[in-house]
């Protein structure tokens, strides 16, 4: 007979987004004349660029003819965009070789699937609220997971803590859910700790293109990461990519454990597994870096922060508690009045008709906090956030 793998037993249900998407429906049922505003979705609403989209037609009338044809690629992405993600590696301070760059289908799928090249009975360290993916995917192959806390003292930054070792350490900065970002000196505490330990330090990089303060985008901006540290990067809020589908991991060749190169095993890992990014899809990430490319990504990512401040202010004049915002594309707020996160929540979506996300889905740490995203159009996040304003100025 044959069997399941039955960590999957262990998995929580993903409540999060199904329950939001239950209580919204069954308001708008009773309430078929509100309009509703949905600021808790963290996808993109802008189109691709205008660079991309060209360089996208290009690759596909290529596909077209039997001299410009591409078939299967190398799996760990064309020179051309790996080339380019170093050089922009490089705008960062950061030297790296294009062999140390490989392109993915996104940051998502890389992240689940580094763990097929980390041992099984590693320990893990992940933050309290946390993206989900990272406590599921251990989930998924067994391990034991312990959890920093984030909190309002410590800004919602954990620091490593010497009772707290793990073999494997997440962290997320710019962060999701709570956009509050590390500073240099931070992650250096962090990278010493990963290199004292012999860790290795997962960095989700997904969100460095929001920084606006003089904080790290890469955590090979720091000394000694090369030798602890795996980045992971995506196209997907940058520059729109979130149904097309690139990103990068950064694997240093210092980086080396039990004698063993993790790029060498992340590189057969690849080609074993993968079979690469569409040629099609890899044009259209190159694009991105062109100078055409930069400056409209930069004109849409300054429309989101347009949003984010829209909203800070909101909550700025009403004095209520947030991180994100300046640095990140999420705005995380204490709810008001000390309500719970569900409570403010369905408060929201009654009163204001807006939704957001209760900061309880993404851990127990997140119970009392709400995380609201810019990514939604001008027109819309002003009414919502004139909305928010109107019924929290009263009460
Ligand atoms: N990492 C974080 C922190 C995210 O919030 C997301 C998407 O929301 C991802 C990774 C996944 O990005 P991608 O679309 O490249 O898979």
């Amino acid at each position: 007979m044959a069997t399941i793998n039955q960590n999957y037993w262990n998995l929580k249900e993903s409540y999060l987004f199904s329950e939001i998407a239950s209580r919204v429906l069954s308001y708008q049922k009773a309430h078929p004349d509100a309009h509703i505003i949905r600021m808790g979705i963290g996808d993109v609403t802008l189109p691709l660029p205008p660079a991309v989209i060209d360089a996208m037609h290009k690759a596909v009338e290529e596909m077209g003819h039997a001299e410009t044809f591409h078939g299967y690629g190398p799996e760990q992405g064309y020179h051309f965009l790996r080339q380019a993600v170093g050089d922009y590696y490089k705008q960062k301070g950061v030297c790296l070789l294009p062999e140390e760059i490989f392109i993915s289908d996104g940051a998502k799928s890389d992240l689940g699937n580094i763990l097929d090249i980390l041992g099984q009975d590693n320990t893990v360290l992940v933050t309290d609220p946390v993206y989900p993916v990272y406590v599921d995917t251990n989930k998924m192959s067994g391990r034991s997971i312990s959890y920093a806390q984030a909190n309002q003292q410590n800004h919602f930054l954990p620091m490593p803590d010497p009772h707290l070792t793990a073999d494997i350490i997440y962290l997320c900065s710019p962060n999701n859910p709570t956009g509050a970002a590390y500073s240099r000196q931070q992650l250096k505490e962090w990278v010493d700790f990963a290199n004292q330990n012999d860790s290795v330090l997962l960095f989700d990089a997904a969100y460095e293109a929001f920084v606006t303060e003089d904080l790290p985008r890469s955590i090979y901006e720091i000394e000694g990461a090369k030798t602890c540290a795996i980045e992971f990067c995506s196209f997907s809020k940058t520059a729109g990519f979130t149904g097309t589908r690139c990103g990068y991991t950064v694997v240093p060749l210092e980086l080396v454990r039990q004698e063993t190169s993790l790029n060498k095993l992340w590189l057969r890992r690849q080609t074993t597994k993968f079979n690469g990014v569409p040629y099609i899809v890899q044009r259209g990430a190159a694009a991105v870096f062109s100078p055409e490319g930069q400056e409209q990504v930069k004109h849409n990512i300054d429309y989101y922060r347009h949003n984010a401040q829209m909203i800070t202010d909101t909550l700025d004049k009403l004095g209520i508690w947030y991180t994100g915002g300046k640095n990140s594309p999420y705005i995380w707020l204490k709810c008001p009045h000390d309500m719970d996160s569900w409570t403010f929540f369905d408060f929201l979506l009654e009163n204001a008709h807006v939704v957001g996300t209760p900061g309880e889905g993404f851990g127990s740490c997140g119970e009392g906090y709400f995380r609201l995203t810019a990514f939604s159009s001008h027109e819309m996040t002003r009414t919502a956030m004139d909305r928010f304003y109107a019924i929290l100025r009263q009460k």
